[in-house]
């Protein structure tokens, strides 16, 4: 039965620790270390497990074994170090915990407790999933939010860091617990662990925690994905959230930078910006249409067929052009292409006709010029994958 009285649990600020290897085993591409005592977590509760070395001292040389994970072993207590090479079994051993990767997980796993106590109290929400991940953690609850109700939430779990609450670990006697309000996933067996903040949050946890909540520094909810009812919040805590602000801000500033403004002005200068780059395209599709409106006027179909080609015209500017020339012309059926840059020759085309259905024709042609299109019965459009002159040749025998 769990009893909580691992030095990871009684103490979670340890970050070195001597114990002695009880068992050594071959795994998986490495060796399963057992110790008498250890500080590392092992995974479990959403909380991954500690990583960080465990060194014996043989002579001059030191052995020094890389923890990639610590995991529960089958008992209760047990714990597994997943390392890179064997210690002898017996040898007194050194541990050092990756302090930032243990730091990082106390921080997200206490602001989690923080943001799921203020959800819980603001609107009623359960946690139901929980993830701590390399990058941030996801925590899942079981109503929806508003991007306000959001951002309330953050507001009110950064003054709850700002109070410096001391963040506490119960192991209540059954007496003790059903007098107790406190959140819990499931109904556990044997003694609870209890991680309360006073005014904040009570929860059923086993996880490791700062010791108050100043030590969180900040919290801040990245995303907020609502799907089904449920509302995921992804957040990064302390250091990891402070290293997000950071990089924020150096976006920022190099983004003001390339706009010579200041950091405020920016969403102002990139809508301004905009405004010009649509401005400028709108000129430019006039001062194109002025083109085509001369090529057409120059134009003189000698039958009811017309075929023209321009170079890098748009499907838009195909379509003017079809338009244009069945307007002003004699033409009914009028084909309209423009070569596509590339690799490769390929033509882009708009056909369009007054009075027939050109879907048959378009058919045709897309088989006989390893194309693809289609449209309307008097407007098809589309590219074929070959030159603006076999197109031509191919159009004048199907059409013409
Ligand atoms: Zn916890």
């Amino acid at each position: 039965m769990e009893t909580f009285k691992e030095l990871y649990y009684r103490e979670p600020y340890t970050r070195a620790f001597d114990a002695t290897v009880t068992s050594c085993v071959a795994t998986g591409g490495g060796f399963a270390i057992e110790l008498d005592e250890t500080a590392f977590y092992p995974t479990g509760g959403g909380q991954p497990g500690d990583r960080g070395t465990l060194a014996v001292e043989s002579g001059k040389d030191a052995l020094v074994a890389h923890v990639r994970e610590a995991v529960p072993g089958e008992g209760a207590g047990e714990v597994i170090h997943l390392a890179d090479i064997a210690l002898p079994i017996g040898s007194r051993v050194h541990g050092e915990l990756d302090w930032m990767w243990r730091r990082d997980n106390m921080e997200a796993h206490t602001g989690e407790h923080i943001v799921s106590g203020i959800m819980h109290a603001l609107f009623g929400y359960n946690n139901v999933g929980f993830h701590m991940g390399d990058r941030c953690i996801e925590v899942d609850f079981d109503g929806v939010l508003t991007p306000d109700d959001a951002f309330d939430v953050e507001r009110r779990a950064n003054a709850a860091v700002r109070e410096d609450v001391s963040v506490e670990v119960l192991l209540p006697s059954a007496a003790e617990l059903a007098a107790m309000d406190y959140r819990s996933k499931k109904d556990h067996d044997g003694q609870i662990r209890v991680v309360r903040i006073s005014g904040v949050d009570s929860c059923a946890c086993c996880g490791t925690h700062v010791s108050s909540t100043g030590q969180v520094g900040l919290i801040k909810i990245l995303r907020m994905i609502t799907k089904k009812k449920r509302t995921r919040l992804e957040l990064l805590c302390g250091r990891r959230a402070l290293e997000a602000c950071e990089d924020a801000m150096a976006s920022l500033r190099e983004t003001s930078n390339f706009l010579t403004v200041g950091d405020e002005e920016v969403p102002e200068a990139v809508r301004r910006l905009s405004a010009e780059k649509d401005d400028l395209k709108h000129q430019m599709r006039q001062a194109g249409r002025k083109q085509i409106d001369q090529y057409v006027s120059t134009l003189a179909p000698e039958g009811t067929l017309a075929v023209c080609c321009l170079p890098e015209l748009d499907v838009e500017d195909l379509r003017y052009l079809c338009e244009q020339v069945l307007e002003h012309t004699g033409a009914t059926v009028c084909a309209s292409l423009s070569p596509v840059l590339g690799d490769e020759p390929r033509t882009a085309y708009v056909i369009a006709a007054q009075d027939i259905d050109l879907r048959p024709a378009c058919k045709e042609l897309n088989h006989e010029l390893d194309g693809r299109g289609g449209g309307k019965p008097q407007m098809v459009q589309g590219s074929w994958t070959t030159t603006s002159d076999a197109a031509e040749a191919a159009i004048s025998t199907v059409l013409g």
